[in-house]
């Protein structure tokens, strides 16, 4: 049984880090930050493939994840629910280019769209609850035999030493480590609300205010949000989170009686294409590169994984 190294422990390295072993490999994990710390505790998340290229490759890869959270959903343990959506916008639209991910998307009704928006689509996704679905991954990673162990690296170098294989899953943290000067992060804030009855979720990109989203859960929905491209501030700002509401309550009257819970930034990794590849190195080393998935980790992530896994068994 050959070891594998994964760097990461958000929902790449996890899922990696479970195919790995459902593989055969022996896998530890080693992460500057525990999954509930990781960029991908604080994604929204809904599966959407936003901000992740190349459409040709993203579309498949997020079809096999859209799958796979459909599957899963039926485990209460993961916290994935199914949520009936609409994106919207204020100009006519063609067909969506990620289409063939998603069966029975339909075009959206006139009455369904709210006012000033012309066009858009209607259709059903997971929604996964992240602190739930992490806590999900991290145990089927440990049950199979998966270790994690709290460790920032300076340099893929480092990890290449210490094993033949390397995958790393690093997230924005790949432009140090790879490096990638290519890697930038994309500031994401959110606001978690009260639930008040609300059980479609709504994606507008485009609104004449700015971007907007509406994710319902359980007991809450996630508002959205923001999308700036270079920001690296993790402090939530209060100007913007007010203005997150004003525009979600003009999509959604309920919401402006909703309870504010919770105030929350992450920093999307961000680049002009998802890099999932092998790069040789000395000695018959080896690193397979899964990073760079923009504002669509989790959308993409066992479909990232499943690739992981055929470039890991092509290496050795
Ligand atoms: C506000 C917001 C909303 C979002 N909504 C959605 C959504 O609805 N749907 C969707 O699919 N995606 C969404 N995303 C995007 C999604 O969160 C990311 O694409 C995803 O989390 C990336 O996962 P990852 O595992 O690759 O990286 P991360 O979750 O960032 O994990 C990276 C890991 O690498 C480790 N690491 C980094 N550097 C080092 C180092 N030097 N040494 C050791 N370890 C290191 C980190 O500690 C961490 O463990 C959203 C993001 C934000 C911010």
């Amino acid at each position: 049984m050959q070891d594998v190294l994964v760097i990461g422990a958000g929902v790449s390295g996890l899922s990696c880090g479970i195919r790995l072993l459902e593989a055969g490999y022996r896998v530890r994990i080693w992460a500057r930050d525990l999954p509930q710390q990781t960029t991908s505790g604080v994604a929204a998340a809904v599966w959407y493939p936003y901000k992740a290229y190349p459409e040709d490759l993203v579309v498949g890869w997020s079809r096999v994840t859209y799958t796979e959270l459909m599957a899963l959903r039926h485990d209460p343990a993961t916290g994935i629910l199914v949520r009936t959506g609409l994106e919207i916008f204020p100009w006519p639209v063609d067909e969506p280019w990620w289409g063939a991910a998603v069966p029975g998307y339909r075009r959206i009704a006139a009455h369904e769209l709210p006012a000033g928006y012309v066009d858009g689509y209607v259709f059903d996704a997971p929604v996964v609850e992240m602190p739930i679905y992490l806590r999900y991954l991290q145990q089927r990673f440990e049950q199979l035999g998966g270790a994690i162990e709290v460790r920032t690296l300076s340099s893929l170098a480092e990890a290449v030493t210490t094993s033949p294989l390397v995958v790393n899953c690093s997230g924005l943290g790949a432009r140090e480590l790879a490096p990638d000067a290519s890697v930038f992060p994309i500031r994401g804030q959110v606001v978690r609300v009260a639930q008040v009855g609300l059980s479609n979720f709504v994606l507008d990109d485009y609104g004449p205010r700015g971007i907007a989203y509406i994710i319902p859960r359980n007991d809450d929905c996630i508002l959205g949000g923001t999308a700036e491209d270079g920001a690296e501030e993790l402090a939530p700002d209060a100007h913007t989170a007010e203005a997150i509401q004003a525009r979600c309550q003009a999509l959604e009257a309920r919401l402006g009686t909703a309870a504010v819970l919770e105030h929350k930034v992450g920093l999307r990794p961000g680049r002009p294409t998802v890099r999932v590849e092998q790069q040789s190195c000395a000695n018959g080393q080896a690193i397979v590169h899964n990073y760079g998935h923009g504002g669509a980790g989790i959308t993409l992530s066992w479909g990232c994984a499943d690739e992981v896994v055929r470039l890991v068994r092509g290496v050795g």
